[in-house]
């Protein structure tokens, strides 16, 4: 997904390896600045090449197809008609995507997503959607339907004036018309409407309270002058190890926040289900983050906003898209598929230099070449900084900073951000550079390359010609876009920042939302990216649309290092898999997790806690080769390691399928099965494996949609159990079991258990994601509506 399709990477690992000797010799040598030109002269010697990856680009088609829009929209009515609004609302708007913009078609996407969202309680949204219907010339003879379900909006929101004003020209609009059989039955909702109407007139209902009286103190926060968005309790520091990196300067406690970094560039990632089979007879159905996920703020979408060009992009309001189209998708919104074929790097790498403007690109570009060796490897030749940190010259002279010495989340600082250039593999260099010519060729074909290179003069919306002849040279100026394209690609493989959010799972009707952690967009943060890697990190790192903010996990006390996981988390991971994902980044780690069990050979934690378990007496199975042998000696049996896998395997296969079965709501047989599923896993997981855990998570939330919570909240202690011993009583993993208990037990009025729950819970995910953040909230109002139960209820447990 980050990297590009399978078949380009295939053919540019062929073409590399059908190179002359000498030819690969220059290339692997070769600085970006002929990178980019060697790559030219080679794609333009190859036409085959670029003609596959334009087949290549079928697969992903970003274009507006009426067809596939007819599709989606009946494919809406059918689950409207069965009462699954929110599916409905989805296809509806994967529907709207796929009309032409104005069309009256479209119009009839938007009008039939509002009569959705009013069944699902969404009524300014509804509004909204009624008013684009409007906008994009709804067909007159259905506007009685719509304005009859304005009305009914209006009268939910309690707005009885203006739903009065709408009934009055509906009447008119329908005395008008004559009266006409499908009228018959609008016109006796009609009257319904007025009945209560006058009734809600009668008996106003009490205005709707502020939502209030939980907000958290504002946090303190005291930003460093010298780091933008930075605490001013970390200071920059440099070294040839660490190269740059940020120490406490003063003690921190547990919860504080130490950065907040809005992203300089984010990119969707399109998720994992997006289409990419020969042939689209059949209209993909599920949403993918793109369905799901405003394409530049990254906020969740509930009637999306479709891009007038593609679609693809899909926008929370009409701003967003505006916004986006004059910053950057104008130059994307026609290169869609291309980009999707290309991988997400190839994208972010884009919309960094349309975001930067060609001026700054070029003066950075020019600065890297001229006779400055230093930046290609910028730090190589940086005075350590404890030399000039004593006389206060601060960070001035750390890569990356202004003249001022200020360290700001800007192009100038992510431009300065470490490509590596040497290290990457020769073969990965090659099919990076392959990969932003062909995209920078394809920019100069589609007449592109003025949006590319003056940002600040829009131009009258035009469709781009596609797929023209690719063969002329590249500009210099494009040449100049290739090669900091290139450079960001190369960045990217250390310094993307994958961002990440909580994403609701199962049914999405239940009383306790389960949810897990998804990769939505992949990100370059300038401050950010100065943390170095640990895999037992100090902080915890988390996501409000495309911001970052990074707080301490525990005491980090003056002159330590503050740190950050890159992914390969100790609790998560063996060393020997996280050393190997962490050669991406060139360095190995030495962090206290990874030293110990290297060099004193003590097992992780995650060996240990996810083995196996012998199947005849249940004591412990030893070995690390293929068979494994009974610790306990009077048992003496033996198993070969596939075999034991190969039945986790289907275990897990198994409890998949109780899920599915969870889905369509047979909660009885999706108790039995996991109920059978555990008995099996019994006979050869240690008692501690996750899995073990992950099952009587299953179970607690199969109980939950029954409602039956004092077996949910059994179930789920056990779960939280295994979890606080694989990722320690105040991670976030915890945490989060501990908020789903705290619904359990406030569904099933269990008091007194549940405040003590919600208190734990807050206190962990606070320190994880601040005060202010969305579960705190929900955990505080939990707490002030037990506290307001008659006390009669509250004795009784
Ligand atoms: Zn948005
Ligand atoms: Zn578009
Ligand atoms: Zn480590
Ligand atoms: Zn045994």
């Amino acid at each position: 997904m980050a990297l590009p399709v399978a078949e380009w990477q295939g053919r540019t690992a062929r073409l590399w390896a059908a190179l002359e000797p000498a030819l690969r010799e220059r290339l692997e040598a070769a600085s970006l600045q002929d990178a980019v030109r060697l790559g030219c002269d080679l794609l333009r010697s190859k036409e085959e090449e670029e003609a596959a990856l334009v087949q290549l680009c079928h697969r992903a088609p970003t274009d507006k197809r009426p067809e596939a829009a007819s599709w989606y929209r009946e494919q809406g009515n059918r689950e409207f008609k069965r009462g699954r609004y929110q599916a409905a609302l989805r296809l509806y708007s994967k529907a709207a995507s796929h009309e032409l913009p104005g069309s009256p078609e479209v119009s009839v996407c938007f009008a039939n997503r509002s009569a959705a969202l009013l069944h699902l309680g969404y009524f300014e949204v509804c509004l909204e959607d009624i008013a684009r219907a409007e906008s994009h010339g709804y067909p007159d003879r259905l506007l009685p339907k719509v304005l009859l379900r304005k009305a009914e909006c209006l009268l939910c929101l309690g707005r009885l004036q203006d739903a009065q004003d709408i009934l009055r020209v509906l009447e008119s609009k329908i005395a008008l018309d004559g009266v006409m059989t499908p009228h018959l039955t609008r016109l006796k909702r009609l009257s319904q409407l007025k009945v209560k109407l006058g009734e809600k007139e009668r008996c106003p209902e009490p205005a709707g309270e502020a939502h209030g009286g939980t907000q958290g103190e504002p946090e303190i926060w005291e930003e460093n002058n010298r780091i933008s968005g930075a605490s001013s309790s970390l200071s920059l520091s440099f070294d040839a190890e660490r190269g740059r990196h940020l120490v406490a300067s003063q003690d921190i406690v547990p919860g504080q926040r130490l950065v907040k970094e809005e992203a300089f560039v984010s990119v969707l990632c399109p998720g994992e289900s997006l289409p990419l089979q020969e042939g689209d007879t059949a209209w993909d159905t599920r949403a993918t983050n793109a369905d799901l996920y405003c394409h530049r703020c990254l906020r969740q979408l509930l009637a999306s906003v479709p891009c007038q060009g593609c679609s693809y992009a899909k926008y929370c309001s009409q701003d967003c898209a505006a916004r986006a189209w004059q910053q950057y998708h104008r130059t994307e919104c026609s290169l869609g598929a291309l980009l999707l074929t290309l991988g997400v790097f190839c994208h972010v790498a884009l919309r960094t230099v349309l975001l930067a403007g060609f001026a700054e690109v070029s003066r950075l570009v020019a600065g890297s070449h001229c006779g400055d060796k230093n930046l290609q490897s910028p730090e190589a030749s940086c005075k350590p900084l404890s030399e000039a940190a004593g006389a206060g010259a601060g960070s001035r002279g750390v890569p990356g900073c202004d003249s001022s010495g200020r360290y700001q989340s800007s192009y100038q600082a992510l431009f300065h951000l470490l490509p590596h250039t040497e290290q990457h593999s020769p073969e990965h260099k090659f099919l990076c550079t392959l990969s932003v010519v062909a995209l920078c060729k394809q920019l100069q074909a589609a007449g592109l390359e003025a949006a590319v290179l003056s940002q600040e003069s829009p131009q009258q919306w035009s469709k781009p010609k596609t797929c023209e002849k690719t063969s002329a040279e590249l500009s210099p100026e494009l040449k100049t876009v290739a090669e900091a394209m290139l450079r960001h690609v190369l960045q990217l493989q250390c310094n993307a920042q994958a961002i990440t959010v909580m994403q609701e799972l199962g049914p999405g009707d239940g009383a306790v939302v389960d949810k897990k952690p998804v990769r939505l967009a992949t990100a370059f943060f300038p401050v950010l990216s100065l943390l170095n890697h640990s895999c037992c990190p100090n902080t915890s790192v988390s996501f409000s649309g495309t911001a970052a903010t990074v707080r301490a996990a525990q005491p980090i006390s003056s002159g330590q290092e503050v740190l950050h996981c890159y992914g390969p988390h100790w609790c998560r991971m063996r060393v020997a898999e996280r050393q190997q994902l962490l050669s991406q980044y060139f360095f190995e780690c030495h962090c206290p997790a990874c030293l110990q069990e290297l060099e004193s050979g003590v097992k992780s934690v995650v060996s240990i806690r996810n083995s196996f378990c012998c199947p005849k007496c249940q004591a412990p199975m030893q070995g690390e080769e293929d068979t494994l042998c009974c610790s306990n000696e009077a048992c003496a049996t033996s198993a070969s390691r596939d075999h034991l896998s190969g039945r986790l395997q289907d275990l897990q296969q198994q409890i998949k399928k109780a899920l599915d079965l969870l889905r369509v709501r047979k909660a009885d047989q999706a108790i039995k099965m996991l109920l059978k599923c555990q008995m099996d896993a019994g006979t050869f997981l240690s008692p501690e494996h996750l899995l073990m855990g992950e099952m009587e998570d299953h179970l607690a939330q199969v109980y939950a949609t029954l409602g039956k919570w004092e077996k949910a909240a059994r179930h789920l202690k056990k779960s939280i159990e295994i979890v606080e011993m694989h990722h320690g009583p105040s991670s976030v993993e915890t945490g989060q079991e501990l908020f789903k208990l705290a619904q359990i037990l406030f569904n099933g009025f269990a008091v007194s258990e549940a405040l003590s729950t919600i208190q734990r819970a807050e206190g962990i995910l606070s320190v994880h994601f601040g005060p202010q953040s969305a579960q705190i909230q929900e955990l505080q109002e939990m707490k002030a509506c037990l506290s307001e139960l008659p006390r009669n209820i509250l004795q009784r447990t």
